[in-house]
């Protein structure tokens, strides 16, 4: 109703929109009192009076609302209305320059980016810069967006496990992602994404690195901070500074100041889902709560954070283990089931890619950002 008075308001005065609405809902008033006889003239009266009440108070107050219109502002070469600007670039402004100018911060530079499909910012051209977020959950007609979490374990210069991965395809792989304009967002854009509060680029990945190894710091870390990116480490407490292999607590410090997240992979590595040989149901159950519950207080006090980010041991939960977490305080649980997110993903068990395999071929199919589904 507010809408179409709303819309109206533009073109309309408001007594024709008044009793336009008043009539309609006489109208519908009259229906109702024929099919159930009521009788009790003074109630429809007082009714209809507040109703008029109520029509004339929208009608003056969108009457005063003011129109959407495009603007031309004193600004040079600016146009603007309440859902974009367009602007004619003064000279070569970049998109987190405009992005930190018009939106309030550099990181929203991919709206504008996106909302310009690769155009020239170059002086002179007209650019747009949308103002509102339109696509949160990322549908299409195409289908629906997914977020693809990498998981790595070790770094080497030189290895032959599948769960550790040598410098120089490390290397390559984020140079790939570089090169090919993906975003590796944080844990907290995906929460905002998976909460239908924010949306992110199109091509969104987090980058995920579970147990603590020192590798992580060593050979991980100085190739990411070169290509702008960061990433999530998942520790299990009772691991971190005890062995020449292990990160310490500083170093993770270290990480976080550099805008690295740090989430909890439990304290001793234990499966949540499994009662070991011999454990009792309860004593299961204090296990698995003190896992989750403790290792989040350590790294809480720590790392003085509020930590909001687990990774279940190897990748085994449960619903025991989801209502723990939960009650625990944490928002983001991870598995390891392939596949990638969307945004009406269960938070709780979102779904990695652990990156076992060397070839850039295996590499480029869990980069997985749009999930196709014909919705024409
Ligand atoms: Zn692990």
């Amino acid at each position: 109703m507010n809408q179409a008075i709303r819309s109206n308001a533009c073109w309309s005065t408001g007594s024709d929109i008044a009793t336009h609405h008043m009539s309609r809902r006489i109208n519908v008033r009259r229906h109702r009192i024929g099919q159930s006889r009521v009788k009790c003239i003074s109630t429809i009266s007082k009714s209809l009076l507040f109703q008029i009440l109520i029509a004339t108070i929208t009608v003056v107050f969108y009457s005063c609302a003011p129109r959407r219109a495009v603007i031309q502002t004193p600004e040079k070469g600016l146009f603007r209305s309440e859902d974009y600007i367009v602007y004619r670039l003064q000279k070569n402004e970049t998109p987190p320059e405009l992005a930190e100018r018009f939106l309030g911060g550099r990181e929203k530079a991919w709206m504008i980016e996106e909302a310009n499909g690769g155009g020239h910012f170059s002086k002179g051209n007209a650019v747009v810069i949308p103002l509102k977020e339109k696509n949160k959950g990322g549908l299409s007609a195409e289908g629906f967006q997914t977020v693809p979490i990498l998981t790595y374990h070790r770094f080497a210069e030189d290895c032959d496990s599948p769960l550790c991965a040598p410098t120089r395809v490390f290397e390559l792989q984020m140079r790939y992602l570089k090169e090919n304009g993906y975003h590796v967002v944080t844990p907290g854009e995906l929460l905002a994404f998976l909460e239908y509060r924010h949306g992110l680029p199109k091509k969104s990945v987090l980058i995920t690195m579970d147990d603590g190894y020192r590798s992580a710091y060593d050979i991980a870390y100085p190739i990411l901070k070169k290509y702008g990116f960061t990433a999530t480490l998942f520790i299990y407490t009772s691991f971190v500074g005890v062995s020449r292999m292990a990160i310490t607590w500083d170093q993770l410090r270290e990480m976080k100041a550099n805008g690295f997240a740090i989430g909890s992979h439990t304290i001793l590595h234990s499966d949540l889902t499994t009662p070991k040989e011999g454990e009792t149901e309860l004593e299961f159950i204090a296990r698995v709560e003190e896992e989750i519950q403790g290792s989040k207080k350590i790294i809480d006090q720590k790392l003085g954070q509020d930590t909001y980010i687990l990774a279940y041991p190897f990748g085994y939960y449960d619903q025991r283990s989801i209502n723990i977490a939960r009650q625990a305080g944490y928002k983001i649980a991870m598995s390891v089931r392939r596949g990638g997110n969307p945004f009406f993903a269960n938070p709780m068990s979102l779904r990695r890619d652990q990156i076992l395999k060397r070839d850039l071929q295996t590499f480029l199919s869990r980069l997985k950002t749009i999930n196709h589904l014909s919705l024409k």
